[in-house]
């Protein structure tokens, strides 16, 4: 069975599949709080990455999974130590590399599966400028994009960093990494100008004074039976997207 995870492959399975979707799972490498690991981000985007990836391939689709990139956006971390990260120019380069690398391969449909809060703005400024290229077609999904509601309705408290959603998914993939004992309901801080409450105010959040532990949230419900349930949902999911885009046919008007 062709798995389409290309780290796993050979030359002769890579012929074999001909892929025509390639995937590019982006992760990160920061501090996720006294309780997980720094790896986290890359650990989870690359298991729904991996198995929608190999789904999809049973269903019939020729996708090619490349390797997952493990550093990405992480400015605004930079107070913690070993906060991994790169400039907005490097990684915008490196995306725009990789998906030009793919069209010599004449694999057009690009899909990155990003795995990091800090990433979307850039992978879809990328995107813009790769559209600029005709017969490109990139798409962007988060980890649990596919994942259903009813699945990700287990969540009880949110997060958006190493709370109860992120231990779970930990406890699920890398039990061994998790420091049980130090599973807690983290302080979130917020501003004390009101303005950036009350209107959507975008700018870039220094997470040591969001996040005085660089986690937030109550991690306390966090089960890895929740993280099963809309790990399962998000890579049958994600499978679907990429069959579908696997399957479907030359055209001018791809994907209308
Ligand atoms: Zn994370």
């Amino acid at each position: 069975m062709n798995s389409g995870i290309l780290t796993e492959m050979t030359i002769d399975d890579v012929r074999a599949l001909a892929p025509n979707v390639a995937v590019i799972p982006v992760g990160s490498t920061e501090p996720h709080g006294a309780a997980l690991p720094y790896g986290a981000d890359t650990w989870q985007v690359e298991h729904v990455a991996y198995g929608g990836t190999r789904r999809a391939n049973e269903q019939g689709g020729r996708v090619v999974c490349l390797p997952t990139l493990p550093i990405s956006l992480n400015n605004n971390f930079r107070a913690f130590p070993f906060a991994c990260r790169m400039q907005v120019s490097t990684f915008m380069a490196l995306l725009k590399d990789l998906v030009m690398m793919c069209l010599s391969e004449e694999v057009r449909r690009i899909v990155f599966i990003n795995g990091h809060g800090g990433n979307p703005d850039v992978i879809r400024a990328a995107q813009r400028d790769l559209a600029a290229i005709d017969g490109v077609h990139t798409f962007m999904i988060h980890t649990t994009t596919c994942a259903s509601e009813e699945a990700t309705a287990v969540w009880e408290h949110t997060s958006d960093h190493a709370g109860e959603e992120e231990t779970s998914q930990m406890l699920y993939l890398r039990p061994d990494l998790v420091r049980n004992e130090k599973i807690t309901d983290n302080p979130r801080r917020y501003p004390k100008l009101e303005s950036l409450h009350e209107f959507a105010v975008d700018y870039v959040r220094p997470w040591h004074l969001y996040l005085p532990t660089s986690a937030g949230g109550d991690a306390t419900k966090a089960s890895a039976k929740k993280a099963e349930t809309v790990f399962d949902s998000a890579i049958a999911g994600t499978a679907r997207l990429l069959v579908e885009l696997s399957q479907a046919p030359d055209s001018d008007t791809f994907p209308y």
